[in-house]
């Protein structure tokens, strides 16, 4: 049989410890012997991170701005701990920050649902996809440690060299002060992709920010959203039969646990941070969760929303069989592909990437899964190896 031919190189960004294992696995097992696979490769592990100075990683991004298509592994965010298990020159950023400080735009977070791994949410019925803004807040803050008493103060020099001035705070002792900023072109553009996201797969778009309390930060993303819909969306929604909502952050977490799902539900950095673990958890299991990062002008990296899976890895690593979960990205591979296959109008990768996930799912509803499944399956299930699982879903492509 012949390999589907690639027209465009997919941006592979290699990662780290068990999701890196599972990366070669499936390329191996589910990818290559179907696929004459193109691929601009990038090896985001640590070690090369720290070898290139991080260098890799900015190089990485630029890529997907270029190609237009990234598919990412799992990748370490280095911590203290890190520092000394890797030797490493010095705490690199998340690699994940710096792509997203580079491409900008909008995660999207999307669960994959199969029969008989119920929501533990009872009410829950249809996929949340969760829009994370990618850009700015706590991420790229500047943080300051109060030694003792003194004045904090917010200064704005403007272009001219007017001053605006106001004082956070009279310290009468140590504490901690922080800064944060976001840009009308940042929120605008996760507004934009928001709206588009939600033309694009149907569903209605929810919006939450702590704007009662946060009367200029918050309520500035809340006014983006609101005049971007009022001036090019509204019509389009309509015609959809969808709707836009507003509420405040707190609100929204209450609607959201007793709704039905079948939603995108937009959040600020920090908040869809938070909130994705609690989704993809819900929804089952993380290793179930999809990731996508859409930049506003079209740009596109996918990736598994859960880590590195270190436990599991250091199991491996002691010659212990694992039973981790590739799912999450298996599609950060198909959702990639399929991409790649629209912008290139390569019918057949689509179709192939469609065939994948079938197979994937068709195995888990048959009974074959990895351990966290099991324990959440009604039913008989066959617990197998990390191997295992994806060579199930070979079995069945084939
Ligand atoms: P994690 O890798 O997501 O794993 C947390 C736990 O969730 C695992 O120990 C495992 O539970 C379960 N789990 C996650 N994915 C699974 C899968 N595919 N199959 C089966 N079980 C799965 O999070 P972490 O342990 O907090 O972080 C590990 C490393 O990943 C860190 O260095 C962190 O910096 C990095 N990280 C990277 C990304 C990214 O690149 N996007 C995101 C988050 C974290 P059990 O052990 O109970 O089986
Ligand atoms: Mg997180």
């Amino acid at each position: 049989m012949a390999k589907i031919q690639m027209k465009t190189p997919l941006v592979e960004m290699d990662g780290d410890e068990m999701t890196r294992i599972l990366w070669a696995m499936i390329k191996e097992k589910l990818l290559l012997p179907y696929v004459d696979l193109k691929t601009e490769y990038y090896d985001l592990g640590l070690e090369n991170r720290d070898r290139t100075n991080d260098q890799v990683t900015v190089d990485s991004a630029n890529a997907a701005l270029q190609y237009g298509v990234a598919v990412k592994c799992a990748t370490i965010t280095p911590n203290a701990q890190r520092v000394e298990e890797y030797h490493l020159k010095q705490m690199w950023k998340s690699p994940n920050g710096t792509i997203r400080a580079i491409m900008d735009g909008t995660v999207f977070r999307a669960p994959i649902l199969v029969k008989g791994v119920e929501p533990f949410v009872r009410n829950w019925k249809k996929p949340i996809i969760l829009a994370r803004h990618a850009y700015g807040d706590v991420y790229k803050d500047t943080e300051y440690r109060v030694p003792g008493a003194g004045k904090a103060e917010l200064r704005f020099t403007d272009e001219n060299g007017q001053v605006t001035s106001q004082t956070i705070m009279d310290f009468k002792g140590s504490g901690i002060v922080q800064g944060l900023y976001n840009t009308d072109e940042s929120i605008t553009s996760f507004a934009r992709s928001c709206f588009q996201y939600a033309l694009d797969v149907h569903q209605d778009l929810w919006f939450s920010t702590k704007d009662t309390i946060s009367k200029i930060y918050d309520h500035h993303f809340k006014d983006i959203f609101a005049e971007l819909y009022e001036t090019e969306y509204k019509e389009a929604f309509a015609k959809a039969g969808l709707s836009y909502f507003y509420t405040l952050v707190d609100d929204a977490v209450a609607r959201v646990i007793r709704s039905e799902g079948g939603f995108i539900w937009a959040l600020k950095n920090y908040d869809g941070d938070v909130m994705s673990d609690m989704i993809a958890t819900a929804f089952g299991s993380l290793a179930m969760m999809t990731s996508v990062l859409v930049s506003p002008h079209g740009q596109y990296e996918y990736e598994a929303a859960h880590g590195t899976v270190t436990q599991h890895y250091y199991k491996h690593l002691r010659g212990e069989e694992t039973s981790t979960n590739s799912m999450a990205t298996l599609f950060a591979w198909t959702g990639a592909l399929r991409k790649r296959g629209e912008l290139d109008q390569l019918p057949e990768l689509c179709a192939f990437a469609d065939k994948v996930e079938k197979a994937s799912i068709d195995t888990i509803e048959g009974g074959v899964m990895t351990k966290d499944l099991a324990l959440l399956y009604n039913g008989q299930a066959k617990v197998v190896s990390s191997e295992g699982f994806l060579d199930a879903i070979a079995q069945k492509l084939a």
